[in-house]
């Protein structure tokens, strides 16, 4: 029998992009996931179809699984022979209990790797704007548990951590902070030692707590502070106005929903994301491609008796050269036409296949293309125009007046269910800052998926559109269109937001 293996990855401190490139190939490539609360949950989009995907998280005082039970899990998966990666916030060996983990592999004599994450002892400082070490401020930083075991007081050496000059980091450290503040102070600290609390770090809902050794206690029971959360104590924690980037990223704090199909979110989402922002992804439609396309394939057969070739979506353009392809053409058959594009990424799409379209019209709407097109078209010319089932008929009827038009459905877009209670649940706490339409069917879609009834919570948000078309079915359900960009591009939705 084939013989399993165990990864333990450190799933860095949360941010995305804080996962190492080994990290995210163990992700790939396993057959089982085990992760934590501390994780980012989006890794587990990046597992292969099938992988089984078990939860250990642990959210302080009520375990999901003791720690020997996770051990046994993970023992078992490998030994059945799978490929188990244990994803672990951080650094699995910064108190992540890692040791224990690959102690128990190797006593079952099973094979594993460790592959070291990001603590959030280093990052989350980084990202509140605290160097760890500082030449002028602190020579040395040392990572504390602030989980103590006992009640005595006996287990840190709290004389030696009130002398130290350097940078101290407590991890798990909020439920005992007026203690480890009082010890600290009583060895000697200085009271006006600055501190921060930072809980949440490196994510879109980082937030800081700053005082000194003497108030700190009494600003987290004001303040509310609740786990995960750092507690940095030390000179350095003073220079968080000048070094705080990530902060000031310009959609830092803001929650933005993106309502696009996934296989065409992610762009919109990292862009967000790099921005600061908590993209929350609510892909409300699917796209469904049109399977057996006869129609299609008679058009591809007799590509000769058209001389324009028009695209006015990713999709088309994807669908269309699948097609092409599997039917042993590429696109030299293609040649003799003029080929139109629509949109920014349409063109880039076409670019991919190395195709660099004839006609892009400056604004990405059927109606510039027309403009253009209606000034060289004659009555012998013939379009050929790949759509959604769900286009509008508009480039299609009005080109028909001059010349032959044949369109041809290539995709349906299908309805996804959305997490409705969690959306209302959001807008009624106002906690939604904008929500992002990229199309007519976003808008139906995302109202289907609320429900009609709650159609007047929209009023609490902003409704960002990505052009007129868009902009027109969002009013007709009585709603504002509070932004809509001058160019009509996901790039141009997003300058809409960041310049708000
Ligand atoms: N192995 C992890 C730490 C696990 S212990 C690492 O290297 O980061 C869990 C504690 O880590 C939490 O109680 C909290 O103090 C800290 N922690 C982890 N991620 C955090 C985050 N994103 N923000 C704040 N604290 C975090």
């Amino acid at each position: 029998m084939k013989k399993g293996k165990v990864y333990l990855v450190g799933a860095g401190p949360g941010d995305y992009k804080l996962m190492t490139l080994k990290g995210m190939e163990c992700i790939k490539k396993a057959d089982v996931i085990v992760y934590d609360r501390l994780a980012n949950v989006n890794y587990l989009k990046e597992a292969k179809a099938g992988c089984e995907r078990i939860y250990v998280g642990k959210a302080s005082s009520q375990h999901t699984l003791t720690q020997d039970e996770i051990n046994e899990v993970i023992v078992r998966k490998a030994k059945e022979g799978q490929i188990v990666t244990r994803l672990k916030g951080g650094d699995p060996y910064v108190f992540g209990r890692g040791a224990e983990e690959g102690e128990y592999l190797l006593e079952n004599d099973i094979p594993f790797e460790v592959i070291p994450g990001i603590t959030s002892a280093i990052a989350g400082p980084c990202y509140a704007g605290i160097p760890i070490t500082h030449r002028d401020f602190a020579s040395s930083f040392h990572v504390i548990t602030g989980h103590l075991k006992d009640d005595e007081n006996t287990e840190l050496n709290w004389e030696a951590l009130a002398g130290v000059k350097g940078t101290l980091v407590f991890l798990m450290g909020v439920a005992n902070l007026k203690n480890i503040s009082e010890n600290l102070i009583k060895e000697g600290k200085s009271p006006a030692t600055p501190v921060a609390l930072i809980s949440w770090a490196t994510r879109p809902n980082q937030s800081v707590v700053t005082g000194t050794l003497e108030n700190i206690y009494e600003l987290a029971l004001e303040k509310e502070v609740k786990p995960p959360t750092l507690i940095v104590i030390g000179e350095v924690v003073g220079l968080r106005d000048k070094l705080n980037f990530f902060e000031q990223k310009p959609l830092f704090g803001k929650n933005v929903i993106v309502t696009r199909a996934r296989e065409q979110s992610s762009a919109l989402v990292e862009k967000i994301s790099d921005m600061g922002g908590n993209a929350i992804e609510l892909p409300v439609i699917k796209i469904q491609e049109i399977e057996d396309n006869h129609e299609l394939d008679e058009c591809l057969s007799s590509l000769k008796a058209y001389n324009y070739l028009i695209f006015t979506s990713q999709n088309t353009v994807d669908i269309f050269f699948n097609r092409l392809r599997e039917k042993g053409l590429d696109s030299r058959g293609l040649a003799h036409m003029k080929i139109c594009a629509v949109g920014p990424q349409t063109v880039y799409s076409l670019n991919k296949q190395g195709i660099r379209p004839d006609i892009i019209p400056e604004r990405a709407i059927g109606e510039a293309l027309y403009t253009s097109l209606s000034q060289e078209l004659k009555r012998e010319d013939s379009i050929l125009i790949p759509k959604s089932a769900i286009a509008r008929e508009y480039l299609v009827e009005n080109l028909s007046k001059i010349c032959s038009v044949k369109a041809i459905d290539l995709y349906n877009t299908v309805t996804e269910a959305i997490d409705k209670d969690m959306i209302l649940r959001m807008l009624d706490e106002d906690k939604i800052d904008y929500i992002t339409f990229t199309s007519s069917s976003t808008v139906k879609n995302f109202i289907r998926g609320i429900g009609r009834e709650h159609i007047s919570k929209l009023n609490r948000t902003k409704l960002v559109s990505i052009g007129p078309i868009t902009s027109k079915t969002i009013l007709e359900y009585g709603l504002t269109v509070y932004k809509e960009p001058e160019i009509y591009t996901i790039e141009g939705l997003i300058e809409c937001i960041i310049n708000d």
